[in-house]
């Protein structure tokens, strides 16, 4: 392996490389435009591409792309030769500033959720700058949003730096309430840590449920699972030390921070987590992480699996999305601080946050929806599909005792204005944190960790950053108009406590009790992703998104179809590869071992034994293979009714409803099957091999 300075980054075009190879005008000007978020003037363009392009091509590169993040989640990328033709029949290397800064992407067939119709089908792609472009296989990648030719998003980047435009605009009119003035941007940065599974690929290759859905849709839990906990931190095995080694160069490569690795809870599953970045950079990194991921997988005879919940019975893979606010002075927001003033700044950001989890519990919920996500969260291993937050001991005492105007009981007496006096220190524990809520306060950040392992983390983070931009519009509207700043800085944040403490719940959140109390605080329940996404389109989340220019109904009411549509698709291939495998290997693979069995028993009784168990066996499998032969017949008759109705909610409605039950009782037959059949006979591998295979 090279050395860390010469591998980190080198196939990246980034601020040292731009410093190095761009005059120095046009690298001030470049700055200006990715620091101040302005747009990019076409003469600074057309010199950057020009030496993007000569970097490129000594680096091997053949091709660029405008790579983008359609709203299927997983990015897309167009190759374009660099060539262009010359007299006398050849051709020159050429990019110019015009292909760098704006593409064309005739992607009529990706989702648009009917924002644009097929005679309007080429939207086109606009370079971020403030994501560096790198290269990939040969090719010249420029991060890019998409978008419809009236404008309308398209992808997943294009809300997110609206959603950080719009936390910017509101949080800096509340710095300058502080007096800082040199405050002039606030950015939303990001540490999402990556879950995932490896499995053999000869024992991936050999089950279609793992092929088409991505998870196991068969298979009886094995004797061992992950109760002796003995693979979280544990030793991690060769095969896997050799991929994640191999991985991080990868990553490093390409300039993503890949910095903590280790063995997570289940059999078979591990973890990866980068250094925070600024969002958006994080949201290309992860989907970049996730792409390696799977590639490097395969060169180590491995399948890398991101799905939420590929085995029953042992925990899923999630995403902990880290979030925070940072200054362009380098200060973060979410940092207690040493003075006074820092901790009445601190209070106002924090229960601006509590505020807004508290008023678009709905909202966050949504942003987090998927089916596989389903199968997650709520099974007692992943945060709840009830929003709430963990604060710690100390820090909710301290928001108590601001509320009720008394002194904090804790280790120092406090009776607290806010404004003169400070915070009284509390831990900034980080090792018996509370791992069982959704969006827990860790010390200088917030950790949403209800993210599926395989989604983008574009949605989550859109929401965060508009929800907390709404509460402090509200607070900066409020104290502009104070006469006496501080007073009304101490009423605010005391009445923001009051009005929004029942979002704060520090016990065990996978508790029966915690549910009925949720429900007695009138805490939003929703269970799966029928119930949370229409709630994108209700009144007040059209008006949040209007007020902030992140979202348009009508991109909003494109995004709910779109997820309920995936929704209804994905149960759908899920239930025909169901009926396939049952119909084509579970059923006569069962029918033949039966077929075995009763000639044993018969050759057993011609030579005049008889043989109770034997007989026992028998019956049980007639009974059951009856059950899945009836179950599967009556799957299929469920996909084949199509509710009449041309709405995605009532589709994925339907297929909550009736096909997920259907499918339930297809697994339930066939897993009592596998445990009795001789596993020489049973047609795919098993949870013991797929788990336990690695090593
Ligand atoms: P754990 O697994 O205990 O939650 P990790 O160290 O695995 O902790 O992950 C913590 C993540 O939080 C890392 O990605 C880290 O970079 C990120 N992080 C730390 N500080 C911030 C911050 N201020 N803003 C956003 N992310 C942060
Ligand atoms: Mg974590």
């Amino acid at each position: 392996m090279a050395g860390m300075d010469d591998l980190f980054g080198m196939n990246v075009f980034n601020d040292s490389v731009m410093r190095q190879r761009l005059p120095k005008e046009t690298y001030r000007a470049l700055h200006k435009t990715i620091d101040d978020g302005r747009r990019l003037d076409p003469q600074v363009a057309s010199v950057v591409a020009n030496a993007m392009k000569d970097w490129a091509l000594e680096r091997g590169a053949t091709h660029y792309t405008h790579w983008f993040q359609p709203l299927n989640s997983v990015t897309a990328e167009k190759h374009d030769a660099f060539i262009s033709p010359v007299p006398g029949g050849k051709v020159i290397q050429e990019f110019s500033g015009k292909e760098l800064v704006r593409g064309e992407a005739d992607a009529s067939s990706l989702p648009s959720g009917g924002l644009r119709s097929t005679f309007e089908a080429r939207g086109y792609t606009t370079w971020d700058p403030t994501s560096y472009a790198f290269i990939k296989d040969h090719v010249l990648c420029i991060p890019t949003a998409y978008c419809s030719y009236s404008g309308e998003a398209l992808d997943l980047k294009t809300p997110l730096l609206r959603s950080m435009e719009a936390l910017n605009r509101q949080a800096v009119r509340i710095l300058h309430l502080f007096g800082r003035m040199d405050a002039t941007r606030v950015t939303p940065t990001v540490g999402p840590e990556q879950e995932y599974f490896l499995v053999d690929k000869d024992l991936f290759d050999r089950r279609s449920d793992l092929l088409f859905a991505g998870r196991t849709l068969f298979g009886s839990k094995p004797p061992k699972g992950q109760e002796l906990g003995d693979h979280f931190f544990g030793t991690i095995q060769t095969r896997v030390q050799a991929f994640m080694a191999d991985l991080n160069e990868e990553l490093w490569k390409l300039g993503v921070l890949a910095k903590t690795e280790h063995n997570e809870t289940a059999p078979a599953q591990h973890e990866m987590a980068p250094i925070y970045s600024i969002v958006n950079v994080a949201c290309d990194h992860n989907q970049l992480t996730m792409e390696m991921m799977k590639k490097v997988a395969r060169r180590h005879n491995l399948v890398c699996l991101l799905a939420e919940k590929p085995f029953e019975g042992v925990n899923g893979s999630g995403k902990h999305n880290n979030w925070s606010m940072f200054t362009n002075t380098g200060y973060n927001l979410l940092e207690p601080g040493d003075s006074p003033h820092e901790s009445a700044q601190f209070l106002l950001f924090l229960t601006a946050v509590i505020k807004a989890v508290d008023d678009y519990q709905d909202l966050l919920r949504a942003s987090v929806a998927s089916a596989g996500n389903d199968h997650r969260l709520g099974g007692c291993e992943a945060p709840p599909a009830v929003i709430s937050i963990f604060l710690g001991d100390e820090l909710t005492e301290i928001l108590d005792a601001l509320e009720s105007g008394s002194d904090y009981s804790g280790r120092e007496k406090l009776e607290m204005t806010i404004g003169v006096h400070m915070l009284p220190k509390f831990p900034k524990d980080t090792t018996d944190r509370n791992r069982t809520s959704p969006f827990a306060f860790t010390g200088n950040k917030f950790e949403f960790r209800s993210l599926g392992s395989s989604a983008s983390i574009s949605d989550a983070n859109v929401v965060l950053n508009t929800i907390v931009a709404e509460s402090l519009r509200a607070f900066a509207d409020e104290l502009e108009q104070a006469a006496d700043f501080r007073t009304a800085l101490h009423d605010l944040i005391v009445r923001t406590i009051r009005e929004h403490k029942r979002i704060i719940f520090n016990g065990n959140n996978y508790s029966d009790e915690w549910r009925a109390e949720a429900a007695a605080r009138g805490l939003l329940c929703l269970d799966s992703t029928v119930d949370a996404l229409p709630c994108y389109t209700d009144e007040k989340n059209i008006r949040l998104f209007e007020t902030h220019k992140v979202f348009s109904s009508a991109e909003l009411r494109s995004r709910r179809d779109i997820g309920l549509d995936s929704y209804a698709k994905i149960i759908n291939i899920e239930a025909e590869t169901m009926i396939m495998m049952a119909r084509r290997q579970i059923l006569p693979a069962v029918l033949r071992y039966a077929g075995r069995l009763s000639s044993s028993l018969c050759s057993i009784r011609n030579a005049g034994s008889t043989l109770a168990c034997g007989q026992d066996i028998l019956d049980e499998l007639c009974r059951e293979t009856e059950r899945l032969s009836e179950s599967v017949g009556a799957l299929e008759s469920g996909i084949q009714f199509k509710p009449d109705s041309a709405e995605p909610a009532v589709f994925a409605r339907y297929m909550h409803d009736r096909i997920l039950p259907a499918m339930a009782a297809v697994r339930a037959a066939a897993d009592s099957l596998e445990r009795i059949t001789d596993k020489t006979y049973w047609p795919f591998p098993t949870y013991d091999d797929l788990l336990f295979s690695v090593q």
